[in-house]
């Protein structure tokens, strides 16, 4: 029996390796739930040129992701790109800017190391006071090795190429939107700090004035890379923040708590997934090894012993290749039950063109999902934004789908309450 299921696993690898391109978007590699601290490779950060007239490649920028740089042929230039440790999940993040001393058109290849080609590259140019954005829609990838290839023009001017466009979603970035938020209802907290000292932030908001209120827990950016989840997270915190009448009348019974990003160590050094401890944070949510997660622990638990509160619902934002809600299984009962079903009835309703897909699992996994549910009974989701969702979409999606969520959380605690 054992040999049978090993001769069929060997047999789909095989068949995997010789033909189609990795798929293993949600693989989980071997010993992930041991999450005790783990040795990485810490990037070095410099500056490297090769070739004639010198092509540079830097990496010398916060989420920046190069590991090597230099030149395969005449024409041909290659940057190394490697994980902070490995085994690892493939989100390969890459983030480096690339100058030459006098402008020359040159073939770029992304080669990596514990992983195959995933995210269509990114070009950032900065020209004077304009700046200029286009996507790399005709990169080759290798089957054989995944590598990916394309042309680009280079100039005496630096172009940053990366696996998403930067902006407004680095770690500075949060720090700086932490400090100017107008509302006078928004706390911004530090609820402790990451393993190379980082805040982990947190945002409370809160205009409650009734006896028993719910909590709506908002989670993002455990996996560094995964930045359309975070964009649809904000679009998402930014709606129920907002002043329309149902923003309005949900703040009245509801207290958000977010955590905008949980892995700012992660973003910071460009990491594909781990923090600085080379752990997946949502898998470290039983055990409560890394700073992170208990930073999150210790500030939400004390509501279990506070009569005027109560955790209800709660999202974790992820990216992924499809649009996907995790629920938890129906036949587990939560409190709200089944609220994720019937909110992904509606924003599939909505908004049709995403062709969102539900997969519902069982709550045994370590993942934060699963922690507010067997903490507070309540239900959750994995919410999995498209990797490659346009920001206009994303916009459209952050929007519905906070609205939608509030008119039916208020329903649902109205009858209940
Ligand atoms: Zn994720």
């Amino acid at each position: 029996m054992k040999l049978k299921l090993l001769l069929f696993v060997s047999i789909i690898l095989v068949s995997c390796k010789s033909s189609q391109e990795f798929t293993g978007f949600s693989y989980d590699p071997p010993g992930v739930t041991n999450t005790t601290g783990k040795e990485i490779t810490p990037q070095k950060r410099r500056t490297i040129g090769a070739g004639e007239p010198k092509v540079w490649l830097t990496n010398e920028f916060e989420s920046a992701r190069a590991v090597d740089f230099y030149q395969v042929n005449e024409t041909t230039y290659e940057v190394l790109i490697e994980p902070e440790n490995y085994p690892i999940n493939n989100s390969p993040w890459f983030a480096f800017k690339i100058w030459a001393d006098e402008p020359i058109p040159i073939q770029l290849r992304l080669a990596y190391k514990q992983g195959r080609h995933r995210y269509v590259p990114k070009v950032y140019r900065q020209m004077g006071s304009m700046s200029a954005t286009h996507i790399i829609n005709n990169a080759v990838y290798d089957t054989t090795n995944g590598s990916t290839t394309f042309g680009l023009y280079l100039e005496t001017e630096p172009q940053t190429i990366s696996a998403h466009f930067l902006d407004n979603s680095r770690y500075s970035e949060l720090l700086h939107e932490s400090r100017n938020f107008t509302q006078s209802f928004i706390e911004v907290d530090t609820v402790g700090f990451s393993n190379q000292n980082r805040a982990i932030i947190e945002y409370t908001v809160d205009e409650t004035k009734v006896d028993e209120a719910g909590v709506l827990v908002l989670l993002s950016r455990q996996h560094p890379p995964e930045f359309s989840g975070f964009l649809t997270y904000r679009e998402f915190f930014n709606t129920l923040i907002g002043d329309s009448d149902l923003a309005t009348e949900f703040r009245k019974h509801f207290v958000v708590k977010a955590y905008p990003m949980l892995n700012p160590d992660g973003v910071v050094n460009g990491h594909w997934r781990h923090n600085a401890k080379g752990v997946d944070l949502n898998r470290d949510w039983q055990n409560f090894n890394q700073p992170e997660t208990r930073s999150v622990q210790y500030a939400l638990t004390p509501i279990l012993n506070d009569p005027s509160k109560r955790v209800y619902y709660g999202i974790d934002f992820h990216s992924t290749n499809e649009n996907i809600f995790y629920p938890i299984n129906s036949e587990i009962v939560t409190t709200p039950d089944n609220l994720t079903q019937r909110w992904f009835e509606i924003v599939n309703a909505e908004l049709p063109e995403l062709n969102f897909v539900s997969e519902e699992f069982d709550t045994s996994s370590p993942i934060s999902k699963n922690w507010l549910f067997h903490t507070f009974g309540a239900d959750a989701l994995t919410f999995e934004v498209n990797d490659e969702l346009p920001i206009d979409q994303i916009q459209k999606l952050g929007v519905h789908s906070a609205n939608s969520l509030m008119r039916l959380l208020l329903e649902e605690w109205k009858a209940a309450n």
